[in-house]
């Protein structure tokens, strides 16, 4: 048996935060805001994943009232959505994601995050695709006031 789930998220850019994406630091001077990390590829692909699976949003499963979760890091949040999508007897076929950012530039980034995910989604890094793109300078996103991800993702299970 075959689930596709989808995910999206935004986070906006401030001052004195560290920015971390794909579970990987990107040193520039503005980093994404947040209860946790404020990882928002790694919050794209966990509600790709809780999708596919039929579960509720990452809101519901760490709500960021939950003092648990405050500066979490978004992989240990992913390490623990793999867990329990295994202990239900998912696994993760492929994953698919867009990072949109003005700035800084991604790309060379690009190959470690996806050494910091594939591991904990168990899957090869060619199993990971992550592509980054700039808004063309428009919107907020254009103007470097905030980072989007979309994700997808395709999970097995024995019928
Ligand atoms: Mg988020």
């Amino acid at each position: 048996m075959y689930r596709t789930g989808f995910g999206y998220d935004l986070h906006r850019l401030e001052k004195g935060r560290k920015l971390v994406l794909g579970g990987v630091e990107v040193p520039g001077r503005e980093g994404l805001a947040g209860h946790s990390d404020g990882d928002c590829l790694t919050h794209a692909v966990i509600d790709a994943l809780l999708g596919a699976a039929g579960e509720a949003d990452i809101g519901r499963h760490f709500p960021d009232t939950d003092p648990r979760w405050k500066g979490a890091r978004s992989v240990e949040l992913l390490a623990i959505v793999m867990e329990n999508l295994r202990l239900a007897g998912w696994r993760v076929e492929n994953v698919d994601s867009v990072v949109v950012a003005e700035k800084p530039l991604l790309a060379p980034h690009i190959p470690a995050m996806k050494q910091a995910l594939a591991p904990v989604l168990g899957v090869g890094p060619e199993a990971l695709g992550i592509k980054a793109k700039t808004n063309e300078g428009l919107g907020l996103i254009g103007k470097g006031r905030a980072i989007a991800c979309w994700a997808s993702a395709l999970l097995s299970r024995r019928a």
